[in-house]
């Protein structure tokens, strides 16, 4: 027996590191997911490793329409959505403020905000007549504090954690809990693609294991492990809240990031995806 037996996912971001983890824990625990991604071609191994589990539905979290669609394809193909979870994401605009572009601006929120509002607009659409269902969020320690990321990113994910305590307020009586998750730096493409070249894992790892007060890099799968907790039975009484996943990062002061100096751009994950 897991602890999500027969429950329905949809995991936005879910091709790729925190989002691909948690869709490998949710499975383990018995549930079935709608991978909502941009990358077709990422999401292949997981399709490959859990046959009718899983489904792929191609999703530009910034477009209403394939939010909905992807909310549409768990309900079609499994009947009801049980869990949403918000996740994809990109570092976005980096650079000093006075050099950041509107465009720039337009990008970075558009995905990490824009994406869980209307991530949590259709989930909520499709729990409310159910009467149950739990909705999660990746914001980051960069919703906590400042100076753990780019200005924007920092302003979004803060913005993400304002949502999902604003809607755990209307959603709690309809029965719906509205929890983020907040990980530190953790071992994914997204850092291991942040200097513009492809760095190993284990040479990430090593770096980031000198900011965890464990000494430990954290790797997708423990946030995962949060993240399967918050979609749990386990977690029935959790609501309007970010559970911190840093290693104890946030508890032992903050770094300036190095995010603020250098010219301004996009990043959006892959290599050398800076302009
Ligand atoms: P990742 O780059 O490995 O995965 C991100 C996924 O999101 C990819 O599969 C990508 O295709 C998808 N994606 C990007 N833009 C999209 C869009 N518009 N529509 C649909 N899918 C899109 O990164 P990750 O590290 O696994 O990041 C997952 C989440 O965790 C993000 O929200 C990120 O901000 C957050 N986070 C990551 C870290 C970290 O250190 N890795 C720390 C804190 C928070």
């Amino acid at each position: 027996m897991g602890r999500l037996d027969g429950r329905i996912a949809v995991v936005t971001g879910g091709a790729s590191g925190i989002g691909e983890a948690i869709v490998d824990r949710f499975v383990a625990e018995g549930a079935s997911v709608v991978v909502a991604d941009l990358d077709q071609e990422a999401a292949a191994a997981l399709l490959d490793r859990h046959g009718d589990s899983v489904r792929f539905q191609r999703t530009d979290v910034t477009s209403e329409h394939d939010v909905a669609a992807a909310v549409g394809v768990a309900v079609s193909e499994f009947g009801r959505i049980d869990v949403m979870v918000n996740n994809a994401g990109i570092v976005g605009a980096v650079g000093p403020i006075a050099q950041t572009s509107v465009e720039s601006y337009d990008e970075t929120v558009s995905v990490l905000l824009k994406g869980v509002f209307l991530g949590t607009k259709h989930a909520a659409a499709a729990m409310q007549p159910q009467g149950s269902g739990v909705i999660i969020s990746t914001a980051s320690t960069a919703a906590v504090v400042g100076g753990l990321g780019p200005h924007l990113y920092t302003a979004a994910k803060h913005g993400v954690l304002g949502l999902t305590r604003s809607v755990a307020n209307e959603l709690g009586p309809h029965g719906i809990r509205v929890n983020a998750v907040a990980p530190g730096s953790t071992v994914t493409p997204m850092t291991t693609n942040l200097r513009g070249v492809t760095e190993a894992d284990e040479a990430v790892a090593a770096r980031l294991a000198e900011r965890s007060l464990l000494g430990v890099a954290a790797l997708a799968d423990d946030v995962a492990a949060g993240v399967a907790y918050l979609a749990s039975d386990d977690a029935g009484q959790v609501t309007g809240q970010c559970l911190v996943i840093d290693g104890g990062q946030t508890a032992s002061g903050t770094e300036v990031h190095r995010f603020h100096a250098g010219s301004s751009g996009v990043l959006r994950g892959a290599p050398g995806d800076e302009h």
